[in-house]
């Protein structure tokens, strides 16, 4: 029995080293995980390029390309048999309501329940991460794991963990939250006077709403959101319906 382990971080982040180490006490790990940094990047997919695999150590691959492009290699290419579970972390920074959907984390679990493997994300919502920030987040990972190695997920669905950086008081099954976006683009000049702009410089809030994956973080509960891919919006259809659309 396999677990694949990829994130969006990139191969050298500390955050996929402990992950890997922890659950190497549950099966046999197998890390597929991008060569840098690629937070952000969303549920991209390499098409008009190449791709190439690097075996930097036994069972660790670092691949020129998106999360995505990961779990795609590593499912359909470089695992010697199909994982049981895709585990995408733990990643800097928290993965929480409305952002998720940039998220490389996030959409590495997307694509593995795409695959029909198994999946979670897992992120620390933190400042600091260094290999002691991370151990709650690896315990609950392993935990979690486990847990799902004994029982399976629900048919279409993958797990969204997010940690809170103090020692979590326990554990909360959430929904997404509404993050506030503010003013999150910064305007300046370059050495030659040409402007440039920077997206998502400022401090984000969130809507306080019972039940949500920022109010556990806030109330220092590791968050776990089940989410699925369909986007539908079903409330939606009783208003569209009198638009006649359908004639
Ligand atoms: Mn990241």
């Amino acid at each position: 029995m396999q677990i694949l382990v990829t994130n969006d971080d990139g191969i050298h982040s500390t955050g996929i080293q402990v992950l890997a180490n922890h659950l190497s006490d549950l099966a046999k790990v197998v890390v597929v995980a991008p060569d840098r940094e690629r937070s952000a990047v969303g549920h991209s997919l390499t098409l008009h390029s190449p791709l190439r695999a690097e075996e930097v150590r036994p069972g660790v691959f670092a691949i020129d390309g998106t999360p995505t492009d990961c779990v795609n290699l590593g499912i359909h290419g470089l695992l010697e048999s199909r994982p049981a579970l895709v585990v995408s972390g733990i990643n800097r920074g928290g993965n929480l309501g409305d952002d998720i959907t940039y998220s490389g984390t996030v959409s590495a679990a997307m694509e593995a329940t795409l695959m029909g493997v198994p999946a979670f994300a897992i992120s620390l919502d933190a400042k600091r991460f260094g290999p002691e920030d991370f151990k709650s987040s690896a315990s609950f990972a392993v935990k979690l794991a486990d847990m799902i190695l004994q029982k399976g997920l629900p048919p279409d669905t993958f797990l969204n963990v997010n940690v809170p950086c103090s020692e979590p008081r326990g554990a909360r099954l959430t929904r997404q939250g509404k993050r506030i976006y503010g003013d999150v683009v910064v305007e300046k000049l370059d050495p030659r006077g040409r402007k440039y702009y920077w997206i998502g410089g400022g401090e984000l809030g969130f809507q306080d709403i019972e039940g949500t994956d920022f109010n556990a973080i806030r109330d220092n509960f590791i968050s776990v959101t089940p989410l699925h891919l369909d986007l539908t919006n079903y409330r939606s259809f009783d208003h569209l319906a009198s638009w006649g659309l359908e004639s």
